[in-house]
């Protein structure tokens, strides 16, 4: 089998990469592990993504935007930062900016599905899902992609594997790993008291939580902590773990009840040695996998798969060929220089805001009091959260 671009990984990185390709009318093979069936329809995940303004636009002129359907998404209006009890919160909101939202929360498995019914309905692109990828191999002017059910000849093979990225390891990149040694448990929870649409993040002693406002009066929460205490509460009883969660949130938000599946999440931020090699690239997880404290993930992976598209776009005009060597080397560059200081800065504060020994602890309060009282700070930092500029 022959194809233009060979993607391996049909998660939302991959599925997105292989809609801006079709639209330069390139042929695409996507090679995905999972079977078409989870795909179609996959099951709930506790993964709440906010997406910034520029994700929401790159989705929308995917196609795939106008697939989700309202109800599932649930505009952020305010966020709020917290430490300990009683401190200064620091506060982020739209005010002066003629927007109605910070960004929006939508349900991983949405943008999923949605990802999947647009790139089945595109001729150019062919999804060979329930199919392992077993390596790439390359050479100076094509790439043999080696696969359960056959191999595929290919110009540019695009790994989008996710963060532990098997592909990536074959191919001989290495990547900085940093394990923060805790878990998460996401879940949603319906509660008594209204939301208003503000997200908060409390980073309290011993603990982390987010309540993240989604539609019909629920938040989903997402509780950070040792994984031994995380799996305990994974498999408490409903009514306990309901009363835990209102005794650790301090009643926040009156009677509260699980609605959902419980899942966790080990947390693991990755940073690939390289993005590229001959006629092979990374994007997505497998590029930079962000611990999601400043929900970045997969709006990078989004930046990625748009940047390397604009290069891929350039290396086609000038050379006719979508994995010319000159565009990789700059797709390296630009990417790089748009991940690394954001994936340094969420290590920091995911590091600052989680650690209890006293420098850490009276650090973050002092901060917190003097970030909210720079209105240039808060300026930049909600400009970064709502990114609604585009991609030079
Ligand atoms: C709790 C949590 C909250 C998050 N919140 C946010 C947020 O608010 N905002 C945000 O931007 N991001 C967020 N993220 C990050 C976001 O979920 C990820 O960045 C995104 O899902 C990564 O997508 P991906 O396609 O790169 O990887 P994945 O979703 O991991 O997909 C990889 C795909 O590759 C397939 N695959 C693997 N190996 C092979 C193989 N050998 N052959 C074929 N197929 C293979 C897998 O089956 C899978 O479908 C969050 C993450 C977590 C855990």
């Amino acid at each position: 089998m022959r194809s233009d671009v060979t993607i391996i990984g049909g998660g939302p990185a991959g599925l997105a990469m292989a809609l801006s390709l079709d639209a330069l009318g390139l042929s695409v093979t996507v090679l995905e592990r999972a079977p078409h069936a989870a795909l179609a329809d996959p099951d709930f995940d506790g993964r709440e993504i906010a997406l910034t303004h520029h994700s929401v636009s790159a989705l929308r002129a995917s196609g795939a935007w106008a697939r989700i359907p309202a109800i599932g998404v649930s505009p952020l209006r305010e966020a709020r930062v917290e430490t300990g009890r009683r401190n200064h919160p620091l506060t982020f909101d739209t005010r002066g900016r003629g927007v109605d939202a910070l960004g929006y929360l939508v349900s991983n498995h949405l943008i999923r599905r949605a990802l999947y019914q647009e790139a089945v309905s595109r001729p150019g692109i062919t999804l060979r899902a329930g199919v392992a990828t077993r390596r790439v191999r390359t050479d100076r002017d094509r790439v043999t992609v080696l696969a359960e059910g056959g191999d595929i000849e290919t110009r540019l093979a695009i790994a989008a594997d996710g963060r532990f990225s098997d592909i990536r390891r074959l191919h001989g990149i290495g990547a900085v790993t940093h394990d923060f040694h805790r878990a998460m448990l996401v879940c949603r929870m319906a509660h008594e008291s209204p939301h208003h649409h503000v997200a908060l993040q409390w980073f309290d002693q011993g603990q982390t939580v987010a309540l993240l406002p989604v539609n019909g009066s629920a938040s989903s929460l997402v509780l950070t902590l040792p994984p031994d205490h995380i799996a305990d509460l994974r498999a408490m009883e409903r009514d306990a773990f309901n009363a835990e969660i209102m005794a650790r949130i301090g009643n926040r938000l009156g009677a509260m009840r699980l609605v959902s599946t419980r899942h966790v999440y080990p947390l693991c931020a990755v940073y690939a040695h390289r993005f590229t090699a001959s006629r092979f690239a990374l994007i997505g997880d497998a590029a930079v996998g962000m611990h999601p404290i400043t929900a970045h993930g997969f709006n990078l992976g989004l930046k990625g798969q748009e940047i390397l598209t604009q290069e891929i776009a350039a290396g086609l005009a000038r050379h006719g060929d979508p994995g010319a060597a000159a565009s990789l080397r700059r797709f390296e560059m630009r990417h790089r220089m748009a991940t690394a200081p954001l994936f340094a800065a969420t290590n920091g504060i995911a590091t600052l805001y989680t650690r209890d020994d006293p420098p850490f602890r009276h650090l973050r309060v002092a901060g917190l009091r003097v970030a909210d009282s720079l209105a240039p700070f808060k300026a930049a930092v909600t400009s970064m959260l709502m990114d609604d500029k585009k991609t030079a």
